[in-house]
This record gives structure tokens, C-alpha cells and sequence, in this order.
């Protein structure tokens, strides 16, 4: 008893110890290490790890096409299979860069980043992200937020909302089943069926989400099967529009464009 006491408080003491430490070191870049001036922010060689995607790309999914085909152009993959998603729009290109960046969000809680990368992604989603829009990140079990503490797609949500003005609904969605990791799943088919029908529409926002333009928040986009679930449901529960937005999506091949 004595120790598991004493741990919370011997925890507090290292973490304050190290944030005293952090204080007299030089800022560092989380990508690249290098030196910079402002703790949180990145230096010259870790902007040019990153890959933002600009136009021109696909009008329904976004992936990022190679060359100009006009405006509207769907990729092949969208015209051969429609996506039940209004819209997918992202960030930069999930590549070793984002890599780093994301799993060091995710599980080392370096939650400190999610104000400059809400930035990224607001201005990814300015198509759809409006003060009418409603935002809903995507849910975690809750035995999967105990282990974490933190759902990373609600942190992300945060200032998106702040920057936009479009109110977050944190719990509009809930997941209503476990899941393994997408990533332990590797086709389309079982990812799909990994996720299918495990999430529903809180009935406290039910009312709201009816009629609404809603905007899913994630964090990687990969083949779409969760999105795509989430999408399912607000759109039974109604929504008019349903519109994803991710901070780092797979592009095949890991840094160019289709
Ligand atoms: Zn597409």
C-alpha cells in the first residue's frame, strides 16, 4: 500500500525534475533534433521532412495527384468505388516524418504539438470547416482511452474548433464494440469488417446531428474503413454532409503522388 502510494507522488517529482531540466536545455525540433529557439516549434530540416499536400488532387478522397487534370478529378479508386465520405482531405503524407510525429503524439504524450498541427489540418479541411459545420473525432473504446489516457483525435479536434469556429461535439460518436488495432488488420475486407458497426451515434447529440454538415476527425487515414464506419452512422442518424479530415493520410509508395 505504502509504495503504491508514494508512486504517484515520486512519478510527480521526476516529471517536475525534467520539466526544470527541459527549462535550461536548448529547445529541440521533435523531428530533427536540431537546435531551435521556441520549445514546440520545428527547425529547417524538420519542415523539410514533412510533405504537405497541396493541390492538385483528388476531389473526393484527396489524394495527391502528380500532375493537373482539372478541377473535380476524381483518382480511379473513387470512381470504381464511390466512398461513403462526402469529402477526405489531409495534412501532409504519412511518411517517416509523420511516422515519428504521430507516435510520439499518440503514445508519449507529447500532447503540446496538437494547437500547430490543428493548425495544419484546419487549413487542410477550409473547403468544409465552417461555424456551421459540427466537428465529432473519432472515438476510442474505453478501455483503450484508460490505457492511453487521451483520445489523440479529440486533442486534435480542440483547435480546429477553436480556429474555425465550428463546435466540437467530443462524444457525438461512441464505439459500441472493442476493436483490435487497424494496424494488427492488413486488407481492406478485414479492416472493413474490423470496424463495421462498431460505432454509434450518442443519442444525447441526436437531434443536433440530424440535418447537420459534420466533420470526422483522425489522425492517419490508411484505407478509409474507419471513417468510413463513422460515416455510416451519422449518416443513418441523418447528417447532410459528412466530411473527413486527418492529419496524415498513406499515399501509396510513402511520399509522392499517384
Ligand atoms: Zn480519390
Amino acid at each position: 500500500m505504502k509504495a503504491q502510494f508514494f508512486r504517484p507522488l515520486n512519478n510527480a517529482a521526476t516529471s517536475a525534475g525534467r520539466n526544470a531540466l527541459n527549462a535550461l536545455m536548448p529547445a529541440q525540433c521533435p523531428l530533427s533534433g536540431e537546435a531551435v529557439t521556441t520549445p514546440g516549434e520545428l527547425g529547417p530540416q524538420g519542415w523539410a521532412r514533412l510533405h504537405f499536400i497541396e493541390e492538385p488532387f483528388c476531389g473526393s478522397c484527396g489524394i495527391p495527384f502528380s500532375a493537373e487534370y482539372g478541377e473535380g478529378v476524381l483518382c480511379p479508386s473513387c470512381i470504381a468505388y464511390p466512398p461513403i465520405y462526402d469529402r477526405a482531405r489531409a495534412a501532409i503524407v504519412y511518411n517517416d516524418a509523420a511516422t515519428a510525429f504521430v507516435s510520439g503524439f499518440k503514445f508519449n504524450d507529447h500532447t503540446e504539438y496538437a494547437d500547430m498541427l490543428g493548425r495544419w489540418m484546419a487549413r487542410a479541411g477550409r473547403l468544409f470547416l465552417n461555424k456551421d459545420a459540427l466537428i465529432i473525432p473519432v472515438p476510442l473504446h474505453w478501455r483503450r482511452l484508460m490505457m492511453r489516457r487521451f483520445n489523440q483525435s479529440a486533442l486534435l479536434a480542440r483547435p480546429i474548433g477553436n480556429l474555425t469556429g465550428a463546435q466540437v461535439l467530443l462524444r457525438g460518436l461512441k464505439r459500441i464494440r472493442a476493436t483490435p488495432p487497424q494496424k494488427e488488420t492488413t486488407s481492406l475486407e478485414a479492416r472493413r469488417r474490423n470496424v463495421a458497426g462498431a460505432f454509434a451515434v450518442a443519442d444525447k447529440y441526436r437531434e443536433k446531428i440530424d440535418g447537420a454538415s459534420i466533420v470526422v476527425i483522425d489522425d492517419v487515414l490508411t484505407t478509409g474503413a474507419t471513417v468510413a464506419a463513422c460515416t455510416r452512422a451519422l449518416k443513418a442518424a441523418g447528417a447532410s454532409q459528412v466530411n473527413v479530415l486527418v492529419l496524415a493520410r498513406v499515399v501509396k509508395g510513402g511520399g509522392g503522388a499517384i
